[in-house]
């Protein structure tokens, strides 16, 4: 349930409704937009009269919000909401009209790798750095990633460069190695691994959503939803292709994904035309394409030596295919 406060409510009015709506068991999230506040109500609703409380003389409108999701909600929220990623002068600011491109390597591999390519991307204005640490490989034979090491290698590479670092989780029992890092994410194979999510959202750190395999925009947003329940609100959404029944693609990149979700939510979205297309010819075209869309930021995965990664070659760009791609990305921010 929302409810809609009146210009020129005081902040005594306003906070006797929220302790009295406290009181009814019902947590309260509080939006204070430029013209109106809107109170937005989690819990059992069931228990607030609404014809009461919209005849309160300080309450502009009530109503009931249908959707299950309700942090995520945008009438919960009105305004986009904007993610800070990263300590200090590095720090990033995804969503609400600010762009971000996240990029490196599928897996982090080397030192040498990692910093090479993270020093690359900075220089072509990439502002974060992606490298997989936990890989959730389809073949258990295949390389699973250098787990703590890469971890350590990541943060070298932060050092070297400044840019705060992206990697993913797999497991709640190794969210002590995850520290310090500054954009957590969950991958589409974890997108709905709840327990994971729950803990997630115990935390305060940026967690980076991305939708499952086969799963729909809702229940990407119900994902997000388990995160903010708990109080994380640092959500971002990101779309990186579904399964569907082409085979010449990896997945089917969904951009009607991007403004769908922002008419139905608050958060930042990103896309990934790396793990989308499966073809590294394809990111171009399609990382314009995202941008066109309206989307908050990319995510592209790079390699020093494409044909020679040990995860997603097929995929990567080398530096200097990068470097275009961002160009052309730039230009089209600036004709929007
Ligand atoms: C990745 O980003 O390397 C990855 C495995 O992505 P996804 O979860 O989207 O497949
Ligand atoms: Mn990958």
């Amino acid at each position: 349930m929302i409810a809609v406060l009146k210009n020129g409510v005081t902040e005594a009015q306003k906070n006797n409704l929220i302790d009295w709506l406290k009181s009814l068991g019902l947590g309260v999230h509080v939006s204070e937009g430029q013209y109106q506040t809107v109170l937005g109500l989690i819990g059992d609703t069931s228990k607030v009269d609404i014809d009461l409380l919209n005849g309160l003389d300080i309450i502009d409108n009530v109503t009931r919000i249908s959707e299950p999701f309700k942090c995520a909600n945008r009438r919960f929220h009105p305004q986009d909401t904007i993610v800070e990623v990263g300590l200090g002068s590095n720090k990033v600011k995804i969503g609400g009209g600010n762009f971000a491109i996240i990029a490196g390597p599928c897996s982090v591999e080397s030192e040498e790798q990692i910093i090479e390519v993270a020093k690359a991307v900075k220089q072509s204005g990439a502002t974060l750095l992606r490298g997989g640490a936990f890989k959730p490989r389809t073949s258990p034979y295949d390389f699973q990633g250098l787990h703590g090491e890469g971890l350590k290698l990541l943060r070298k590479a932060r050092e070297a460069t400044g840019l705060p670092i992206v990697t993913e989780i797999m497991s709640a029992a190794h969210l002590d190695l995850f520290e310090d890092v500054d954009l957590i994410q969950v991958g589409a194979r974890n997108m709905q691994n709840f327990e994971l999510l729950k803990e997630l959202g115990r935390l305060r750190r940026p967690i980076l959503l991305k939708r499952g395999l086969a799963n729909t925009l809702k229940e990407l947003l119900m994902s997000a939803e388990y995160i903010m329940s708990e109080g994380n609100e640092n959500v971002i959404l990101c779309e990186r292709g579904i399964r569907s029944f082409d085979t010449y693609t990896r997945n089917v990149l969904d951009l009607s994904a991007v403004p769908m979700l922002k008419e139905l939510s608050h958060l930042p979205i990103i896309v990934d035309p790396s793990h989308a297309t499966g073809k590294s010819r394809l990111v171009k075209p399609m990382s314009m394409a995202a941008t066109a869309s309206g989307a908050d930021g990319l995510i592209i995965e790079v390699h020093n030596d494409p044909i020679h990664a040990l995860c997603d070659g097929a995929q990567s760009l080398t530096p200097e295919q990068f470097d275009e791609v961002a160009k052309k990305v730039f230009t089209i921010r600036e004709i929007l």
